[in-house]
């Protein structure tokens, strides 16, 4: 079977990882699968599920412990989304919360900032939601409108941002708004909004075509007032953070991949092993076995560079570009897989109550979250051609002399 071709993979071998991994397999048991179903119903998973992954230490994983967290690096972060995608679940936002949010607040936040938020995003008591998309601008989020102006001791902030996962439930959502300070814009910052505050609201969780169970909304701000302190780093940073913070997000979107890849492929091998046609199981057909094969020649190779982008990111050396060739490679190789793995399982795949029939609706949006797959190409393409864009560059500065 699968199981004995698999890579060792030796991000995850530490007694560490195994003890993690077997813990979060237990938690999904017991605290996903019964519930999901449900919560696919209800366009959102429970509260409940937050405070039992923070209970069991599922949460936030790399927030150091002075702050309450137990302070991992980011390949215990990486066991845990792969788990959850490998399980077929799409409902519970953690990886957003820990691997997307928390990340700003460990590195832009002030001390006190980081001293108020951390401890109860580790363990669950505060869901985050982070708001860059409106519905105006996505790929290019320089032309977002949402506005925060100085009023001398407080931001007001006005706007709507759109698509944000966990946002119907978030107690703190972390926004990006142009600055205006004095009637000058000073750029795009970011800001801390709490739920509670006067003047934010949220629309319903909308209907998607796949992760039915994950919330995802539009928010609202309409003269919304925060303390000056809600600032999240300095004033007019907020696009460099973000593209800072953007290659971990990629590399989330990654795992998730690799890990629904993986968990696609078993769930097919043990449905053409237990299937029959023509007096044989579909596992018998070579065609079938020819598709499994090259689905795990996919499965692994992307696995391996993967992991090596996770050794580059706990490092603290994987760039924007690295990080987006494994986001659009695990995620285009994902897409393939599972209708690969579709079609293996004739009408049933096709069955909503089939494992692969959602992996096949949960899995496009990940080729457009995260910036899309073209974006993806873009930075790769920039990148590549560096010097040249530079010298054009230089020229168009000199003809201006
Ligand atoms: C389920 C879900 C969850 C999400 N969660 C969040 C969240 O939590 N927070 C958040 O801020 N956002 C979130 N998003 C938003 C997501 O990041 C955006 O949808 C994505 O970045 C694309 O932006 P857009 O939808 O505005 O598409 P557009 O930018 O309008 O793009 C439309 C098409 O044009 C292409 N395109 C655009 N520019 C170029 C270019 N220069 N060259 C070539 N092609 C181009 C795109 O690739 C795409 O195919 C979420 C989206 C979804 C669907």
């Amino acid at each position: 079977m699968y199981s004995n071709l698999k890579l060792k993979r030796n991000i995850y071998s530490t007694e560490e990882h195994e003890m993690l991994q077997k813990m979060c397999q237990q938690f999904i048991e017991k605290e996903i699968t019964p519930y999901h179903a449900q919560w696919e119903e209800d366009g959102m998973v429970s509260r409940d599920v937050w405070y039992k992954a923070g209970e069991a230490g599922l949460l936030c994983l790399d927030v150091p412990e002075e702050y309450g967290g137990p302070g991992l690096d980011f390949s215990f972060c990486a066991l845990i989304t792969e788990e959850i995608s490998k399980a077929g679940y799409t409902g519970p936002g953690f990886f957003l919360h820990s691997d997307i949010v928390a990340p700003y607040i460990i590195d832009f936040a002030s001390e006190e900032q980081k001293k108020f938020w951390l401890p109860k995003m580790v363990s669950g008591e505060v869901i985050t939601a982070i708001g860059m998309t409106e519905p105006s601008c996505g790929s290019d989020l320089q032309a977002l409108k949402t506005t925060a102006v100085d009023h001398g001791d407080y931001w007001e902030i006005n706007g709507q941002k759109t698509f944000i996962t966990n946002g119907y439930m978030s107690e703190m959502c972390i926004i990006a708004a142009r600055t205006i300070i004095e009637g000058q814009d000073k750029g795009i910052s970011l800001f801390i909004v709490e739920a509670h505050r006067e003047g934010f609201s949220k629309g319903k969780p909308f209907k998607k075509v796949g992760m039915k169970a994950q919330d995802t909304c539009e928010l609202f701000f309409d003269n919304v007032k925060i303390p000056k302190d809600n600032i999240l780093g300095e004033v007019g940073k907020g696009f460099i953070y973000m593209m800072q913070k953007l290659a971990r997000e990629r590399m989330s979107v990654a795992l998730m991949s690799v890990g629904g890849a993986e968990g696609a492929l078993e769930q097919t091998i043990e449905y053409v092993s237990t299937r029959y046609a023509f007096k044989q199981p579909i596992a018998g057909f070579q065609n079938t076995q020819f598709k499994l094969a090259e689905m795990a020649i996919q499965v692994q190779v992307h696995q391996t560079f993967v992991d090596r982008c996770v050794e580059l990111l706990t490092n603290k050396e994987l760039t924007a570009e690295t990080a987006s060739m494994a986001k659009s490679a695990c995620t285009d190789m994902h897409q393939k897989v599972v209708d690969e793995c579709m079609q293996l399982h004739g009408g049933y795949g096709y069955m909503w109550e089939y494992y692969i029939g959602r992996a096949y609706a949960d899995n496009r949006v990940a080729r457009i979250y995260a910036g899309t797959n073209e974006i993806m190409k873009l930075i790769i393409a920039r990148g590549l051609l560096r010097e040249l864009f530079e010298a054009q560059k230089q020229r168009k500065m000199e003809k201006t002399h």
